[in-house]
């Protein structure tokens, strides 16, 4: 019995020792250390700048949306999982307009260096024009897909690729309105946020401002597509070392994310955009019901890898 609490004490002791060491991002500066939140929501620090992908960080529930009730940003929420604002993020980078992917850039203000750009599709600029100041909001052009833009201070360069979105379900793809004029009147209920063009990033992190020489590149896309929808037009030979990939939706579109594996060929596979977020969910997150996990992790829907693969812990770095 002694014997035995003390093994359950130990593995216990182990469990948390590996937690901590998991939860806690690495200080190394010129890795880039890339936290998970939920959702679509990375926080990613590398050589003293910081982005920030789909910022979302407050749920709302099925009867508050259904109550009509308007969003409201969460502000002891944002200061949870980023921290106190202290003006340190050099851009925000959004993959469409749905609130679960934008409704809290104009809440996060306060966390911008002077010169930080919100980029995004021109849509979603549009849908933030009545919040935020109009020099922070970069919405790109068609001539600007596929291009590389060098942001944070010359240490990250980015390439939006564009892309889709997977029906949520039954087929049908919910508010995906694209505007093309600013609104008169912001956002107020969740479905005012409308998709407009989808946008994966392709994002490399550089050994020297500016410079070619890349230390990682990463891909980053927040909503599912067919395939070979979104896939970077890329060449150079430069390995991909992880991909963040939304779950939601995967199986309702043709070979996701398997072709995309094949194709790309990532050394590591991590699953965002699982969690129920009409309740909180960066503590105890539970899952959308209607992701099949065993279908997604699988070895054929992997390519192969299922080794590779993981579920992103919100609050931990990958
Ligand atoms: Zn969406
Ligand atoms: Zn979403």
């Amino acid at each position: 019995m002694k014997h035995n609490l003390l093994l359950l004490s130990l593995l216990l002791s182990l469990c948390l020792f590996n937690q901590a060491q998991a939860y806690n991002c690495p200080i190394d500066a010129t890795k880039p250390a890339i936290r998970y939140l939920g959702v679509g929501a990375l926080d990613i620090h590398y050589q003293g700048t910081r982005l920030l992908t789909d910022p979302f960080y407050s749920p709302q529930s099925l009867w508050e949306i259904a109550s009509f009730t308007p969003y409201t940003p969460n502000h002891s929420q944002i200061k949870t999982v980023l921290g106190s604002a202290n003006q340190s993020v050099n851009a925000v980078l959004i993959g469409h307009g749905h609130y679960d992917h934008a409704a809290d850039a104009p809440a996060i203000k306060e966390y911008l260096t002077d010169h930080a750009q919100i980029i995004s599709s021109k849509s979603t600029q549009f849908l933030l024009a009545s919040k935020m100041q109009s020099n922070r909001l970069k919405g790109l052009n068609k001539e600007e897909f596929g291009q590389w833009l060098t942001i944070a201070n010359g240490w990250v360069r980015i390439m939006a690729t564009p892309s889709e979105h997977a029906p949520q379900a039954l087929g049908i793809n919910l508010f995906p309105h694209n505007h093309d004029h600013a609104l008169e009147d912001s956002p107020k209920y969740v479905w005012h946020w409308t998709q407009g063009t989808n946008i994966n990033w392709l994002v490399d992190f550089l050994a020297a401002p500016n410079s070619e020489a890349v230390v990682e590149r990463i891909f980053i896309q927040t909503s599912a597509s067919a395939f070979p929808v979104g896939i970077p037009d890329i060449q150079d030979g430069i390995d991909i070392n992880k991909v963040f990939l939304a779950a939601a939706s995967f199986d309702h579109v043709d070979d996701y994310p398997t072709g995309l594996i094949k194709q790309l060929d990532p050394k590591k596979i991590i699953f965002i955009h699982w969690e129920n977020f009409f309740k909180p969910w960066f503590n105890q997150p539970d899952a959308l019901s209607l992701i099949d996990f065993d279908k997604l992790m699988s070895n054929s829907t992997l390519a192969n890898r299922a080794k590779d693969a993981l579920i992103g812990q919100p609050g931990f770095c990958y």
